[in-house]
Order: C-alpha cells, then sequence, then structure tokens
C-alpha cells in the first residue's frame, strides 16, 4: 500500500520508505492510503479477544497488505507484551492506564511497535540501521528500551546536559549494548539541531544509514490506534455511548483514535484536552489555527505551541472544520486547575493521576455534565512517578514502582560533547 504525504496526494512512497525516512521532502506527514474497517461482529466479539490478538486484527486494517500474518504477529506479540488496563473511578468515568510499559508512558507502544517494524522491514540490507534521536526527556526512555537488542540497529540518543529528571537519565544511560547515550553541553533544541546537521552531511551519510525515531513516524502512530479498541472492549456500561478524553501535545494519540474510529469503533465523541497550550481547542471553538511559541506548565509533555499532527487531524477531515467539530470537542485548564483535579481524584476516588491524565479527567468531567446519556473513558499517559516535583507537594509520598527505582542501583554511562557539529561528526564518524 501506499503512503501519501499531507501536503501533496499525489507524493506516494511505499511502507518501507514511510517508516525509515520519516518526513516527506516537501515537510508534509505520511497517510495512508486506505484504512481498513473492521467488521461490527469482530468489535461485538471483542470481549473473548486478547489485546495481542485485538491488536492483530487492527494492525491488519493498514499494515495487511504489505507484511505477512505471521510476521505481523510476531511484532505485536514482541512489541506489545504489557497491559493496558481500565480502572473505574464512578459508573460513568473511567482511565485507560497507559504506563505499564518499561519506561512507564504511552510512547512505550509507538517506540516499541516502531522499533520492531523497522527491524523487520530492513532485515535483508547489508547496512546497520542508526537512528539518531535527541529528546527532552520521555521519547528517548521509550525509544532505548523499544530498540535494545533489536538486531542490525543501533541508537545514539542526544540529551541536554543537567536539564532531564535524574530518573529520565537513567533510563537513557544505563542500557549499553546497541544503544548509546550522548549528554550534550546545551538545550534541547542544539541536541535536536545535531540531529539535523548529521541528517544533511554528506559525509556521514556516505558512510552511514541513518533513519530518526521522530514522534511523527507513521510507525508511531499505527500501535496507538490499538489500545482504544482494548479501551472499549473494557468499558462498563454496554448501553451507553463512549466518549475519549485524550491529553494531548502533538495530537498523536488523539490522531490514532480518530484512526481507530475510521477503522469502525463506535465513539461517540473525542474529547481534546490541553493544558495552557490551547492551539486546538482554540481551533475547535472559532474555525482560526494559530500556533504560537509554548509555555511551560506542570504537565510539560504536552508544552506544545504547533502541534505537528495537526495536519493529519486535517487530512482525515478534507480540511472541514464542520466535521472536525462533529468529532471533537475542545477543552483547556491551566496549572491551577490540573493541581486541583489531581488532588481531587486522589481525595474522592482515592486514585493516583498524573498532571497530564488529570487534565484529561477534567474534559471527562466537564463533558459529562452535559452529557448524562454517555460515559467516558480518559488517558493516563504516564504513571505519576515520573512527574515527583509536580506530585509530592500535591499528594505526599508517590509509591515508584520497581522499574524506576531499580534504575537508581545502575551505573550511567554517557558521553559528553560540546553542541558544536565538528565535534559530534567525527565522534559519529570515529
Ligand atoms: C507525549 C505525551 C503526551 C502528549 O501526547 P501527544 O500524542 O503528543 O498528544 C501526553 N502525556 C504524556 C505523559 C506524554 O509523554
Amino acid at each position: 500500500m501506499k503512503y501519501y504525504s499531507t501536503n501533496n496526494k499525489q507524493n506516494t512512497v511505499g511502507l518501507k520508505q514511510a517508516v525509515l525516512k520519516s518526513l516527506p521532502a516537501d515537510k508534509g506527514l505520511y497517510m495512508p492510503e486506505r484504512i481498513g474497517v473492521l467488521d461490527p461482529s469482530f468489535i461485538d466479539g471483542m470481549r473473548r479477544l486478547t489485546f495481542q490478538d485485538i491488536a492483530f486484527s487492527v494492525a491488519q486494517c493498514i499494515l495487511g497488505d504489505d507484511i505477512d500474518d505471521e510476521t505481523l504477529r510476531g511484532i505485536i506479540n514482541r512489541s506489545i507484551n504489557f497491559d493496558a488496563p481500565v480502572h473505574h473511578l464512578t459508573d460513568t468515568i473511567s482511565t485507560l492506564e497507559l504506563w505499564h510499559g518499561p519506561s512507564l508512558a504511552f510512547k512505550d507502544f509507538g517506540a516499541r511497535f516502531m522499533a520492531e517494524l523497522m527491524s523487520y522491514l530492513v532485515k535483508d540490507d547489508k547496512e546497520q540501521l542508526s537512528i539518531l534521536v535527541a529528546t527532552s526527556g520521555d521519547t528517548g526512555g521509550a525509544v532505548a528500551a523499544g530498540f535494545f537488542n533489536v538486531p542490525n540497529i543501533d541508537v545514539t540518543i542526544l540529551y541536554p546536559k543537567g536539564k532531564v529528571s535524574p530518573l529520565q537519565e537513567l533510563q537513557l544511560t544505563t542500557w549499553g549494548g546497541n544503544i548509546r547515550a550522548i549528554e550534550v553541553d546545551g538545550t534541547f533544541d542544539d541536541c535536536q539541531a545535531l540531529v539535523k546537521g548529521a541528517f544533511l552531511d554528506d559525509d556521514i551519510n556516505q558512510k552511514q544509514n541513518l533513519s530518526s525515531a521522530n514522534s511523527i513516524n507513521i510507525a508511531r502512530l499505527i500501535p496507538q490506534s490499538f489500545y482504544y479498541f482494548e479501551a472499549y472492549k473494557q468499558r462498563q456500561d454496554t448501553s451507553k455511548e463512549l466518549v475519549f478524553a485524550v491529553p494531548s501535545g502533538n495530537f498523536g494519540n488523539l490522531t490514532a483514535g480518530l484512526l481507530a474510529k475510521r477503522m469502525g469503533l463506535p465513539v461517540n465523541r473525542f474529547l481534546a484536552a490541553t493544558n495552557s497550550n490551547n492551539i486546538v481547542p482554540h481551533y475547535l471553538a472559532t474555525t482560526s489555527y494559530e500556533p504560537r511559541p509554548s509555555v511551560q506548565t506542570i504537565a510539560n509533555a504536552m508544552d506544545v505551541g504547533r502541534p505537528s499532527n495537526f495536519s493529519r487531524m486535517m487530512d482525515l477531515y478534507d480540511n472541514d472544520w464542520s466535521r472536525i467539530k462533529a468529532d471533537i470537542e475542545g477543552y483547556y485548564y491551566d496549572d491551577e486547575e490540573t493541581r486541583f483535579a489531581v488532588k481531587y481524584i486522589h481525595k474522592t476516588y482515592d486514585y493516583v493521576a498524573d498532571p497530564h491524565g488529570a487534565i484529561g479527567f477534567l474534559a471527562a468531567h466537564q463533558y459529562l455534565q452535559d452529557h448524562s446519556a454517555l460515559q467516558a473513558i480518559f488517558l493516563e499517559t504516564a504513571h505519576p512517578a515520573k512527574f515527583l516535583p509536580v506530585m509530592e507537594p500535591l499528594l505526599g509520598d508517590i509509591d515508584i514502582p520497581e522499574k524506576l527505582s531499580d534504575l537508581r542501583s545502575k551505573e550511567k554511562k554517557a558521553d559528553s560533547l560540546s553542541k558544536e557539529f565538528v565535534e559530534f561528526k567525527s565522534y559519529l564518524l570515529s
């Protein structure tokens, strides 16, 4: 099957190029030309299926032409090897916990699946594939865990020295093997500039087969559709229609939900829930799209002022505001409201939600006040222990899962570089 660029539908490539090159030259984003639709009887029968069985059928809707069944099953069984449980808070509000993977954030779904898919796509190539990724925190940990020990691929992670949390740093720097970390004496933007420079450098490209684990890669989006089906399967009341509240930054998660709906999942509506970076809620309320520099909030994984997947959302609705508006409602909350929600959820339901999930809860709660015949599931996108400096002043001590606390006994291994490109270049070529 072909993948087209959202900037020009005539500009198409095959799966391998869409995944390994990540971005079309015209700076659009790749979209699948066709999205398969699942039979209603499949959806009604999901309660008898495992998450992996469901994921396999959903993946076939897009990848079925390019990947044989046995290979696709293998990719799913190795990458989606943890649960996505729904936890009920009230009769009508539940949360989908997406933090049961190795790095404790939903980004594990995309990163692990992409790692397995890339490994399959390069299996007959003679050259080793080298992934370069710059991270400000969460993405690097998920990518490292996803690509660790994947054959024929090595990963170089660049992070800004002293600007990621101590636990996040250990999630990047304790792997060894095919994963190496570089602490750059600079900012996240400097790290990104080094990665970009490498992609544009002839000497490096002649010697190495480079690829990126960028968040706009279509391979990261596809597996995020799986858990919307898994959540629907676990909904508490089969007589009520379902809305999903999605805490959003770059809108990959929400776009994956829209794909799930295209594949036949009965979703009444999606709630686009943001922090003060309310570009998309503003668009939905006014028809006017006004990207702007992001502002810092306590839900910092959603501090995005120019949401990269917006062009995919527009593409799915042929740029028609009224059609988008029929499927998506926008909500946004400031830090004070977010802190209130974290405390409220804890006090009222004895549940610890992280700041991103708490924003999803607020949207779900607000929407149900006007739509009492519905039920809502909000996505809990990361484990609260990843945000101790925000959580502990609100709730006191937070339980730290072993996956995080075990890291404290491991040794950090990182190379140090300045932000000068010449130095990075000779490092890559040596
Ligand atoms: C990345 C991230 C988000 C935002 O997801 P998008 O797909 O970019 O909208 C939300 N919460 C957490 C914890 C994240 O790491």
